[in-house]
């Protein structure tokens, strides 16, 4: 079994522990202060290096709404974590030519890790299956085609927004170097149409994200164990070192 496979089983097994812990406890109290805890522990993994940072930039209308939606799903569905920076860039006409708008992406990634644009404006003969556009480390994602009549009719259904998250996180995990997938319901699968790009799933799959979480762990990019899963694990070492020293 390899460490990754470790550390999961040790993390499920004590956040079972945890929660049935937390049941017997009666105050609200508790709760709040292990959750503080733990926010605690992940704000500490935020001092990322410039080439371990994400930009995310809007081009055009783009609403900061759509962005920030965007950043949070990245965020939470990179694991170890990876901090997304947000700017936002004037659309111009000349960016209608997509190698336009890749020379002035590549200019303001800087020494960033990778760089995914959501842009407004759509040039002609893109449509859902072609939205997602990446050369090198940087990602160029046209939203509108995602605002069908279908998705503006059913609102509760949040298929606009799903559809901007799922397509920012596929354009960032080519961006930083992974490979379209096969496999249906992975985030990283190719869309051919807009049934397919609903029916597949919001995050990548085991393989792709096990090579993700390799690739950012290269990057030195650090993994947060949350305080009471770290203390438990350190008690687990002492009691095992308790136990070799009897023999
Ligand atoms: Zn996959």
């Amino acid at each position: 079994m390899n460490k990754i496979v470790i550390l999961f089983l040790v993390m499920a097994a004590l956040s079972v522990g945890a929660q049935e812990k937390a049941s017997d406890e009666t105050g609200v109290k508790n709760k709040s202060a292990k959750k503080a805890e733990v926010a605690n522990a992940l704000a500490d993994t935020k001092q990322y290096n410039k080439d371990q940072i994400l930009t995310l930039v809007r081009v055009g209308d783009v609403s900061k709404k759509d962005l920030s939606n965007a950043k949070a799903w990245i965020e939470k569905s990179m694991y170890p974590p990876i901090t997304v920076n947000e700017k936002k860039l004037k659309y111009s006409k000349k960016f209608e030519d997509k190698s336009v708008l890749f020379a002035e992406l590549n200019k303001m990634k800087k020494d960033n890790l990778a760089i995914v644009a959501l842009v407004s404006e759509t040039p002609s003969g893109v449509s859902i299956s072609n939205s997602v556009n990446v050369v090198g480390s940087a990602g160029i994602v046209y939203v509108t085609p995602y605002m069908t009549k279908y998705a503006k009719e059913n609102p509760q259904l949040e298929l606009y927004k799903w559809r901007v998250n799922k397509e920012a996180l596929k354009a960032s995990a080519l961006a930083m170097g992974m490979e379209k997938c096969p496999f249906p319901r992975c985030c990283l699968s190719p869309d051919y149409d807009d049934a397919r790009i609903d029916s597949k799933g919001r995050n990548l799959c085991p393989p792709c994200w096990k090579k993700n979480y390799q690739f950012l762990i290269s990057k030195g990019i650090k993994e947060p164990i949350p305080p009471h899963i770290k203390k438990a694990m350190e008690e687990k070492k002492m009691k095992k070192s308790a136990v070799l020293s009897d023999k």
